[in-house]
């Protein structure tokens, strides 16, 4: 009956929420293990400069196997992390092996590191990349760091002036997912970023809608006439290239290419690709 079947899906409610309950406590207390435990590894994505279809950079993206729950998406424990006072930790973590790995297996590429809003709000921040870059002398300019708008939401000066600071080093600064947050154009007269990154939202619709291909034409000059360089985010396919570089889009990075790949692959990856068929070629 009606009252049977009320009882039955609160039943149900309460265990998936117990549920979704139980797995962000597994996955906070699961963090501070994994920090010790080296649970936590970088994989690598190429961004390719689509002129000389040369790979110029390489993105570290955090991956994380959990013991029990399998592998689990940075967009699930990064915004954990930050709830919970690890991110700082978790972002030294990154900061060092990523710095590691531009100084010796991926030298020559410029190195490309996320960094939460929440690090940067950290006094300290500024100090840390010197130190990392410092303990394995790496020249500042192979190291970039991907903000997002989001750390203009408050402490904007604070941000600011934390973001000139690291310029000052020579750090490289990429302002990410462009586009889709709290985008200001005044940010980027006040800020000057080396690079912009166009959210893959975009990308994924640059063959489907005039719109979207006209807001990525319009980043890009935009960008370029203000000195800084573009990379397409998220491009899966030869026609989505085709677009992007139409556009006047200087770089990609997205599946066409690889998609993140350890270390080891990533290296791999380096030395075949002078022997791979250019992409580029399918663009005449
Ligand atoms: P992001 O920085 O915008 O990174 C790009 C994301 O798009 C990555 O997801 C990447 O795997 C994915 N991607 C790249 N190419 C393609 C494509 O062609 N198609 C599709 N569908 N996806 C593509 P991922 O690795 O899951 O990371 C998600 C987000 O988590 C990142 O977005 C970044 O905001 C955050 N994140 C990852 N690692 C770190 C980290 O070490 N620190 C911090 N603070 N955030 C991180
Ligand atoms: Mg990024
Ligand atoms: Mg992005
Ligand atoms: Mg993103």
């Amino acid at each position: 009956d009606a009252k049977a079947a009320g009882r039955g899906r609160h039943t149900v409610y309460s265990d998936a929420l117990g549920e979704r309950s139980r797995r962000r406590l597994d996955i906070e207390h699961g963090l501070r293990h994994a920090i010790a435990q080296g649970e936590l590894a970088l994989h690598w994505q190429p961004k390719v400069h689509i002129r000389d279809w040369q790979i110029v950079g390489a993105e570290a993206l955090m991956r994380w196997q959990h013991p029990t729950l399998g592998p689990i998406s940075p967009l699930e424990f990064i915004p954990v992390a930050e709830q919970c006072g690890l991110i700082g930790a978790l972002g030294q973590l990154g900061l060092r092996e990523a710095c590691r790995a531009a100084a010796g297996p991926l030298a020559g590429l410029r190195v490309s590191v996320n960094v939460s809003a929440l690090q940067l709000k950290e006094e300290r921040f500024v100090d840390s990349v010197r130190e990392a870059l410092a303990s394995c002398a790496l020249p500042a300019t192979m190291l970039e760091l991907e903000i997002t708008e989001s750390v203009f939401i408050d402490n904007a000066q604070g941000a600011l002036s934390q973001l000139h600071a690291l310029h000052a080093l020579g750090v490289q600064i990429a302002l990410d997912d462009f586009g889709t947050g709290y985008s200001s154009l005044a940010y980027l007269r006040r800020f000057p970023f080396d690079t912009l990154k166009i959210d893959r939202a975009f990308v994924n619709e640059v063959l489907l809608r005039e719109d979207a291909r006209i807001i990525v034409r319009t980043i890009a000059q935009m960008a370029t006439a203000l000195g800084m360089s573009t990379v397409c985010e998220g491009v899966e396919s030869a026609q989505q290239l085709a677009a992007v570089s139409q556009a006047g889009c200087e770089q990609i990075q997205g599946y066409l290419v690889s998609k993140p790949r350890t270390l080891a692959e990533f290296v791999q990856l380096r030395q075949d690709w002078h022997r791979l068929p250019p992409i580029t070629a399918q663009l005449h």
